[in-house]
């Protein structure tokens, strides 16, 4: 029995015209058989990147099918997140020096979490990615948890994921995004799931050309010339240098704009760098417009991904990519990498184009830019 008196603002029922009734009766059939039952997310951030877009929606869905889901935000220092971050780029294959110091700082931060995190009376706990991960180590385990994990995690570094597989092994399961993060290193049972985008929320419901245009010149841009746009945090795996060399290649041959539009996670410390290395890539180009955490931002990453001519996702690795389904869902061509879970939702040739690198990204946006429909 649902505890609160909160009305519901988007019933579940209206993704039957959606999702179709086969799929929503499926839901219901799962949510009854987890009435009473309650359960808590734990991530690290409550705005920014994938994670916190999914629970956004997600944790008020299954909230409002009577599911007591709570949600708890892991808090940390900057030096924690910093941290942290060279976690997430070393799951991703990047090198990492893991000193005494850094691991005392991981632990105790997850340690004072415990402390503050009180759980008792729950029936099962969900957490994400690496920062709360040790989390589980600091309770006596009475319940199921699980482990999800976001990111690419195709070429991990070995030293990372030797230190911290005792960790994950205290969870029950971990969930993946594609079955080629699996780590036959690990003694834990895999799932693979693929994340989802809420079609009803701000940012992917239906809008009107005259509404997106009107959001887009509220951002200063102007709509004389089609748009390739890339939406993304400032993330170097999302290679936003890369995607403006690309762009300067297409622009010598057709008359375009380009669009990076980016935001800051609160626990991903890297972000003001990169933004900084976009900004001196893009020279003050007058047709590279760079838009940081834009104000009304789900409207205006719903108009920019239904006005452009092309969305790019030139990422060097990618979890599932968000933006990629999103640019999907609103029919625009999508131009991306091979990197994780891109090619699991671009069919080359029919839902987009998937390249390797500057040249063939630029090669390909000049293709559809010229053959896009007016
Ligand atoms: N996003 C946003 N505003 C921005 C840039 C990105 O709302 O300025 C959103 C984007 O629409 C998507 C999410 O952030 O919903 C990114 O998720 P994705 O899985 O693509 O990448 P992640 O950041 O998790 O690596």
């Amino acid at each position: 029995m649902k505890k609160t008196n909160v009305t519901a603002e988007r019933g579940i029922d209206q993704y039957r015209r959606i999702a179709g009734d086969r799929v929503i009766d499926e839901i219901h059939h799962y949510a009854d058989r987890l009435q009473g039952e309650h359960i808590v997310m734990i991530n690290s951030t409550p705005a920014g990147g994938g994670v916190a877009e999914i629970l956004n929606n997600l944790v008020l869905l299954i909230n409002e099918l009577g599911v007591e889901l709570g949600w708890r935000i892991l808090k940390g220092s900057d030096t924690f997140f910093q941290i942290t971050k060279e976690f997430h780029n070393a799951f991703q294959g990047a090198d990492i020096t893991l000193t005494k110091q850094k691991k005392e700082i991981y632990e105790q931060v997850n340690r004072n979490n415990a402390m503050m995190t009180h759980l008792d009376g729950h029936d099962m706990v969900i957490v994400h990615d690496p920062q709360p991960l040790p989390l589980i180590s600091y309770y006596k385990k009475r319940i199921p948890w699980v482990w999800r994990f976001h990111p690419d995690m195709t070429h991990p570094n070995p030293k990372l994921l030797e230190y911290l597989k005792p960790y994950i092994e205290l969870y029950d399961a971990m969930i993946i995004s594609s079955k080629k993060y699996h780590q036959a290193s690990l003694d834990i049972p895999q799932i693979e799931f693929a994340p989802s985008i809420d079609p009803l929320s701000a940012k992917n419901v239906p809008m009107t050309k005259t509404e997106a245009h009107r959001l887009l010149r509220r951002q200063g841009l102007r709509l004389n010339k089609p748009i390739i746009a890339q939406v993304s945090r400032f993330d170097t795996w999302k290679d936003p240098v890369g995607v403006i060399k690309a762009f300067l290649t297409v622009r010598e041959q057709y008359n375009c704009q380009l669009v990076l539009m980016g935001n800051l996670a609160s626990d991903d410390p890297e972000g003001p760098i990169i933004y900084q290395q976009v900004l001196k890539a893009a020279r003050n180009n007058k047709d590279i417009h760079i838009l940081l955490n834009s104000p009304d931002n789900d409207r205006t990453v719903n108009a920019l991904q239904r006005s452009a001519a092309v969305i790019l996702q030139k990422s060097l690795r990618e979890g599932f990519a968000l933006t990629v389904s999103e640019a999907l869902w609103k029919e625009t061509p999508v131009i991306g990498t091979r990197a994780g879970g891109i090619p699991l939702q671009v069919i080359d040739g029919k839902k987009g184009l998937l390249v390797r690198g500057i040249p063939q990204t630029a090669e390909s946006s000049l293709k559809l830019i010229k053959n896009r429909n007016p």
